[in-house]
């Protein structure tokens, strides 16, 4: 660089020395020694002043942003740390870290998207593949049947049977779709209430009951609840989370039980669904909650399962800012639960609205 701190600081110092030796020269009985001496003196220090101002202060932090533009048009991010001096005084200083914070926000935006991008091809093949299972199976035994089965009654009903069992599946995948997706977006308003989750409970556990006495498992409470528990959330969506949860509990167990209890404690409710079922091995309690993944596939496609329903309770969980945690000894059992917030009972809400029309 032909302007470099040297250049800078040799053409300064000339000028100081010279102007110095200049102005001792008008004074009189000056010897040219000592003009010679200011001079050089001046030169000397102005040029190492100059020198050391421009070299660390400017042409160091300089270098330090170019180095920086360079990397980031050759995509290389491994610059990125985090920079020491972020209130320094120095301007050049606060450029650069300025630079530096813009390269990692771009770095992680473009991770980002890579991930997002990576991810929706991948949902995309599985979707795919899921909805692929269940239309070829129908669509086998149509044809099936118009290639002249049809005229055999007894495989007529058969294969009508479970062509409709494929189309119910294909039903269900797209409903669960639609619902993660709906959520997912904002697509769906939530509707906040203050209703009693105990009640909620009970349907959901009636609804569930004769599925379970088919396969020799009890449902029910962990405990009396005879006092209603109000929280605040969306009905509905609470309604499905502890019909998918206490459904993977009938589905995963094998004769026993599967009970759902509540504990409030500061303002929340904890609600707990437990089975006494085959567990999950710990190396997947991390992945049950992504969209399509089971631990034992035939398992859960016996069982009717679309791969979604944990993923649905972790989303409706996100949009109550909660979030459902899960504990699990194989062999023995899980333990799935999530926290609500605690609500106003009736009389609760109907002393507050009588509050209100008072003061207005
Ligand atoms: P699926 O429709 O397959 O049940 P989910 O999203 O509800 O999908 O659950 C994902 C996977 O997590 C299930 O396939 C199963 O392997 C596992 N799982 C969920 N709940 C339980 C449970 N209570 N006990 C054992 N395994 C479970």
């Amino acid at each position: 660089m032909l302007f470099n701190s040297k250049a800078v600081a040799l053409l300064l110092a000339a000028i100081v020395g010279i102007l110095t030796a200049a102005f001792l020269y008008l004074v009189p009985d000056v010897s040219t020694t000592a003009l010679v001496v200011a001079g050089l003196l001046s030169f000397s220090a102005t040029y190492f002043l100059v020198y050391i101002v421009f070299e660390f202060l400017v042409f160091k932090e300089i270098g330090k942003i170019y180095e920086v533009l360079n990397k980031l048009r050759k995509k290389d991010f491994s610059f990125i740390e985090e920079s020491e001096d972020q209130n320094s005084l120095n301007p050049f200083k606060r450029i650069n870290t300025e630079i530096y914070k813009y390269g990692v926000n771009r770095h992680q935006e473009i991770e980002d998207l890579k991930k997002m991008e990576a991810f929706r091809r991948e949902f995309l093949a599985d979707v795919s593949h899921e909805l692929k299972t269940p239309i070829f199976a129908a669509q086998g035994f149509v044809h099936t049947l118009l290639d002249g089965a049809v005229e055999d009654k007894k495989v007529r009903g058969k294969f009508l049977k479970r062509a409709a069992k494929s189309l119910d599946r294909l039903d269900l995948l797209i409903h669960d779709l639609l619902t993660l997706s709906q959520i997912e977006t904002g697509e769906m308003k939530m509707h906040f209430e203050h209703f009693n989750i105990v009640d909620s409970a009970s349907e959901v556990i009636d609804q569930l009951e004769s599925k379970a006495d088919k396969r020799n498992i009890k449902i029910s409470f962990d405990a009396e609840y005879d006092n209603p528990i109000f929280v605040y959330a969306d009905a509905e969506l609470i309604y499905r989370a502890l019909m998918n949860l206490l459904s993977n509990g009938i589905k995963y167990t094998d004769k026993g039980k599967v009970t759902l209890g509540f504990e409030v404690s500061e303002g929340n409710v904890s609600v707990a669904v437990k089975d006494s079922g085959r567990g999950i091995p710990p190396e997947h309690l991390g992945r049950i909650f992504e969209r399509f993944f089971r631990v034992d596939k035939s398992r859960s496609k016996e069982m009717g399962g679309t791969g979604l329903g944990l993923a649905i309770v972790k989303h409706i969980m996100e949009a109550h800012d909660s979030n459902v945690t899960v504990t699990s000894t194989v062999g023995k059992g899980s333990n799935f639960s999530f926290r609500l917030p605690l609500g106003k009972t009736i009389e609760e809400e109907e002393e507050e609205v009588n509050d209100l029309e008072l003061a207005d």
